[in-house]
């Protein structure tokens, strides 16, 4: 019977120095965590390798595969059949494992790894021996040690022998909470969900905030941004979001304010209640979802007119990307077919015809002032709940 791991590989990004048992610790954790939806493992760490192993013959491998993959901080995911450290036993794990990942594939080669220098052979030589004994068991496979279809990898560990054959890649990035906390303001859009994954990619754990305008907006709306949290949670950890209610300032906005301003008054609002719940959440920074110049609120004039109205960072990770590259971060994780679902958005009620796009910030005062705008603000924080989404992995 061959028993298969995972052996998860967080490489150099998070080998930093005296943090390095923080990230570490953090991995393992994590891993942990999303282990449990999948049976019991025995999960540890050696040489820059998550280890995970199931405890018994009821854990489910696949499914924890899947699960690692979307664990910010590892770079390659590898399974792997565990064997005894001599060659013989390696040999024969290789004969019995390595065949079916070869099926179809004209190219191999054999990389070796001696990390325990007692072993008798050298790297090369396991690589040699190895080579020869796949030749045989797989007759029409050739060797091309440039451009192999697949590398068979024997590593000769700590704890034991390992083969594999073939490699994934990791989601990449920082360990989930190593970069603080921000608060996401997500909307039902393509963007925003987009700009979360890449902070919680860098390591920044996600509270989110959205803003409803009842009646104006609808229950299927919010519904639609709760479903896109928790595709973001998958990766990104649990996720709150709390909801806030626009409908009285827009509807004071529309009765007091030049029309042309309604997008860059109702995004100051925005950031200004936002910037006040992450003090509260103890969150360091906002993340929007924006793009230069996607839309007209989207003009350097407009962001700075917007950045004026708060004093923590704002992260726009989409800032420098195209539409066709956000969509297809967005397909890739998941987020992209939830998003398009046609819902309206506070944001897409009350729109002006002619938005101004190179706003300057006395005019933009000077139409803000003709509202109580603290007051508007304080009412506003009145109506916040919050919605515990819980990721699933
Ligand atoms: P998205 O695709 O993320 O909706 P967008 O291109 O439609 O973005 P806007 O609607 O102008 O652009 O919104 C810009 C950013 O402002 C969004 O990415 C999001 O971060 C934030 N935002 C917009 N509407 C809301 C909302 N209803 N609740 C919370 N944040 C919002
Ligand atoms: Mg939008």
């Amino acid at each position: 019977m061959i028993k298969e791991i995972l052996l998860c590989k967080y490489g150099e990004i998070v080998l930093k120095g005296a943090n390095r048992k923080y990230f570490e610790d953090m991995l393992c954790r994590e891993m942990k965590k999303r282990a449990r939806a999948y049976g019991n493992f025995d999960i540890y760490r050696a040489q820059s390798t998550i280890y995970i192993e199931p405890a018994d013959d009821f854990a489910d491998l696949d499914g924890m595969f899947h699960a690692a993959s979307k664990v910010f901080g590892i770079v390659a995911i590898a399974r792997a059949a565990v064997c005894e450290k001599n060659m013989e036993s390696i040999s024969e794990t290789v004969r019995a494992y390595v065949p079916k990942f070869l099926e179809g594939k004209k190219t191999f080669k054999v990389e070796g790894k001696r990390s325990d220098k007692t072993f008798p052979l050298d790297s090369m030589e396991i690589s040699r021996e190895i080579g020869g004994v796949v030749l045989e068991s797989c007759p029409r496979i050739r060797v091309d040690v440039h451009h192999p279809d697949v590398t068979v990898k024997i590593e000769i560990r700590e704890f034991g022998a390992y083969v594999s054959a073939g490699q994934f890649k990791g989601a990449g990035g920082m360990p989930i909470g190593s970069n603080g906390k921000a608060l996401l303001l997500l909307s039902g859009g393509i963007d925003s969900p987009v700009a979360g994954y890449m902070m919680a990619k860098r390591g920044v754990r996600l509270d989110a905030i959205h803003f409803e305008s009842f009646p104006y907006t609808s229950e299927r709306a919010r519904e639609k941004v709760l479903e896109l949290a928790g595709e973001v949670a998958e990766y990104a950890g649990d996720i709150y979001v709390h909801v806030v209610s626009l409908t009285h300032i827009q509807e004071e906005l529309v009765k007091a304010c030049e029309e042309d301003y309604f997008t860059l008054l109702l995004r100051r609002y925005m950031m200004t209640i936002a910037e006040r719940v992450a003090r509260e959440k103890e969150c360091l920074g906002l993340i929007t979802g924006e793009s230069l110049g996607q839309v007209a609120s989207q003009t350097i004039q407009a962001l700075g007119v917007t950045d004026n109205a708060v004093s923590m960072p704002v992260f726009r990770p989409c800032i420098g990307m195209d539409k066709e590259e956000i969509i297809s971060i967005a397909r890739r994780i998941g987020t992209f077919e939830t998003s398009i679902q046609p819902y309206e958005d506070c944001c897409t009620v009350f729109t002006p015809k002619h938005p101004k796009t190179k706003p300057v910030l006395e005019k933009v005062k000077a139409e803000e002032n003709k509202l109580d705008f603290e007051a508007l603000v304080e009412e506003a924080m009145g109506t916040l709940y919050t919605v515990h989404i819980k990721a699933e992995y």
